[in-house]
């Protein structure tokens, strides 16, 4: 959210060998770590008293495996230009991901996900460093137990481990996933015949929908939606549709996730200024820093949005970033 702010210590990791010396460093000296793939998920509530790791590991192999593709990525690659060398390689699989910021390490981390299709579809495997050791263990999907813009990486193996490469399997088989409204609308206005989707065209599609609703962080500084969607159970489901009839929700399993920024928005948040931060005029869900504030004010403005929420509608809202050196 272009914050600025401070690391005691900074490494830039651009092999195996780097990151381990960065960790014996940290272990030796007993200091804290923060590690850094695009810096579009963090937000930095001041100065950070430990060692800030950028994982910079590069390189990109796709293999052919006769019903699927394999694709290694290094953590430093950017995840963009994976989508894209990927649909133009004719693969299908990651195009609704398009134009998500950030590099391919920190994918796993909340499992990234957008217009219906998550990093979890295609994901096979990863190799992360344990930060107490060292040593390189390998996670399998069911590893990663991921969810809903989490996994385990935001649990119990939170700042255990440092993730250098992402393996992922495109099938050749590959159904295009455009349920989502947005997309519907995109085809049908611009006459794309739904029979005949390449994933390039879905792509393209994504990429233009996201630049016309979300403001692009490198003009107006963001971090992309602040919050994560609520997911309630039935009872308080049934009980929110009873006393707001247009509650904009849908069905996820036996629960239903709340859509955060039509709460925010009907809280009266949008557009909302107060020193230099604020909510996005188009976009509830995205908290903007064009005054380049720092983090705490972003966060203090989360807080108030999150209190006025729960009084509001009785739900309360997760942050999707990350805050260092916390709250
Ligand atoms: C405009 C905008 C739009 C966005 N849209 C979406 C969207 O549609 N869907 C979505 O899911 N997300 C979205 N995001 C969030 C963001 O793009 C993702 O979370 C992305 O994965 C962050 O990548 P990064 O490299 O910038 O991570 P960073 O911000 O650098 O790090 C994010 C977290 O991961 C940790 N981390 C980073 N790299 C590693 C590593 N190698 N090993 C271990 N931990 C690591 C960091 O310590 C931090 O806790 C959006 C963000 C912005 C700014």
């Amino acid at each position: 959210m272009t914050i600025a702010a401070r690391a005691k210590y900074f490494a830039d990791a651009t092999s195996l060998e780097d990151l381990r010396a960065a960790l014996d460093f940290a272990r030796e000296n007993q200091l804290p770590i923060l590690p850094l793939g695009g810096g579009s998920n963090i937000v930095l509530t001041g100065d950070f008293p430990g060692l800030a790791v950028h994982v910079g590991l590069k390189g990109l192999v796709l293999d052919d495996q006769g019903d699927y593709t394999q694709i290694t990525a290094a953590a430093g690659e950017n995840w963009h230009q994976l989508v894209m060398r990927s649909v133009a390689e004719g693969l299908g699989g990651l195009e609704n991901l398009a134009l998500i910021p950030g590099n391919i390490g920190a994918a796993p981390i909340q499992n990234i996900g957008a217009y219906g299709v998550e990093l979890k579809d295609s994901f096979h495997s990863l190799t992360a460093m344990e930060v107490a050791t060292g040593n390189l263990v390998e996670f399998s999907a069911e590893e990663c137990r991921f969810g809903y813009r989490d996994s385990m990486f935001k649990q119990d193996g939170r700042d255990r481990y440092l993730i250098c490469e992402v393996r992922l399997r495109l099938s050749h088989s590959w159904q295009p996933q455009v349920s989502y409204p947005a997309l519907q609308q995109y085809f049908s206005s611009n006459g794309v015949a739904m029979d005949t989707l390449k994933p390039e065209v879905i792509a393209e599609a994504v990429i233009a929908i996201r630049n016309s609703k979300l403001p692009n962080p490198v003009q107006i500084p963001n971090a992309g939606s602040f919050f994560k969607n609520p997911v309630v159970d039935v009872d308080q489901y049934t009980s929110l549709r009873q006393q707001h009839p247009e509650l904009v929700a849908y069905a996820a399993g036996d629960n239903w996730k709340l859509a955060a920024g039509w709460l925010i928005d009907q809280a009266g948040w949008r557009g909302f200024e107060r020193d230099g931060v604020g909510v996005h005029k188009q976009q509830a869900l995205v908290l903007v820093n064009p005054g380049h504030r720092c983090g705490s004010q972003i966060v203090r403005l989360a807080m108030d949005i999150a209190a006025d929420v729960k009084a509001k509608f009785g739900v309360d809202l997760e942050p999707e970033p990350r805050f260092y050196p916390g709250l």
